[in-house]
């Protein structure tokens, strides 16, 4: 399996001297199964360049396989920009989100209304499938997909990748591990569904020091983080969905502290802070 990270950071695009080195889109994962099949992870802002290159390498006339966490601004807003969709050769298949309000969104195309975007979704030369709700086991290409509900304000979905190569990849972005009212799901059951994989990839939004203010917003602690992949035993863990806020150097600070912690407790994982262009072959 390869991943490589188009976008990196959450709520909104920070471009700018200070984000240069770990980078400005929102988030956008690419991951090539085994037998080749190309999944996406989200579409913002990221997915631009992702499809640039895809055309370029004529991969989009292989069906494109896009797994949506959920529909907030900072996961779509690419979409319109994602270059298969103006190419009639194109087979687009999206796959279901987890709440029936997200699924309307998504089959309403909201997006391609004429009012958000100039070209309306009748008029987008691309085939799109669009695959029915279920949250059972679903095969994609050589790997098994898995999803799980997280705890965010109007609902998110996650997902396991296993591959037929013994790989795995767990999304697990935008989650709050320590929400303050009712729990989806636990950090317990996050941690049996991510056990031993490869990578993990977490939303890692907020510092201790940002809550209690956001405290509720859907986004979790570095620190709930690490004790996730500690308890999971993933064998790497990607920090993601990074604050606007957080510059370069501050990022750097927190991938350094997050081995320390990681070290001083005696756990096998190591952890990583998501960079834009940054590719991993597992
Ligand atoms: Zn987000
Ligand atoms: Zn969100």
């Amino acid at each position: 399996m390869k991943v490589r990270f188009y976008g990196v950071r959450g709520s909104v695009p920070t471009p700018g001297s200070r984000t240069v080195r770990y980078g400005g889109n929102t988030v956008c994962v690419d991951v090539r199964l085994a037998d080749g099949t190309v999944l996406i992870l989200d579409g913002g802002t990221g997915i631009r360049e992702l499809g640039a290159e895809l055309v370029k390498q004529e991969l989009h006339r292989a069906p494109l396989h896009v797994l949506l966490t959920h529909l907030h601004w900072d996961h779509i807003l690419g979409l319109p920009f994602f270059a298969p969709v103006y190419r009639k050769e194109s087979v687009i298949r999206i796959h279901p989100l987890g709440t029936d309000l997200q699924q309307i969104a998504l089959r309403d195309r909201k997006l391609f209304d004429g009012v958000h975007f100039p070209i309306r979704a009748a008029d987008l030369p691309a085939h799109f499938d669009f695959i029915e709700s279920s949250m059972e086991d679903q095969r994609i290409g050589s790997a098994v997909i898995r999803r799980i509900a997280l705890n965010h304000p109007g609902g998110a979905q996650g997902y396991r990748i296993d591959d037929a190569d013994g790989k795995s990849l767990c999304y697990l972005t935008d989650n709050e591990l320590s929400p303050p009212g009712p729990v989806t799901t636990s950090l317990d059951a996050l941690a049996r569904f991510s056990e031993e994989a490869d990578l993990v990839i977490h939303d890692a939004q907020y510092l201790d020091e940002d809550m209690p203010t956001k405290h509720g917003w859907g986004h979790s602690t570095i620190d709930d983080v690490l004790r996730l992949g500690s308890k999971a035993s993933a064998k790497h863990l990607v920090l993601f969905h990074h604050d606007p806020e957080r510059d370069d150097d501050a990022l750097d600070h927190i991938g350094h502290r997050a081995n320390e912690w990681l070290r001083e407790k005696g756990s096998s994982t190591r952890a990583s802070v998501a960079r834009e262009g940054w590719s991993l072959d597992l």
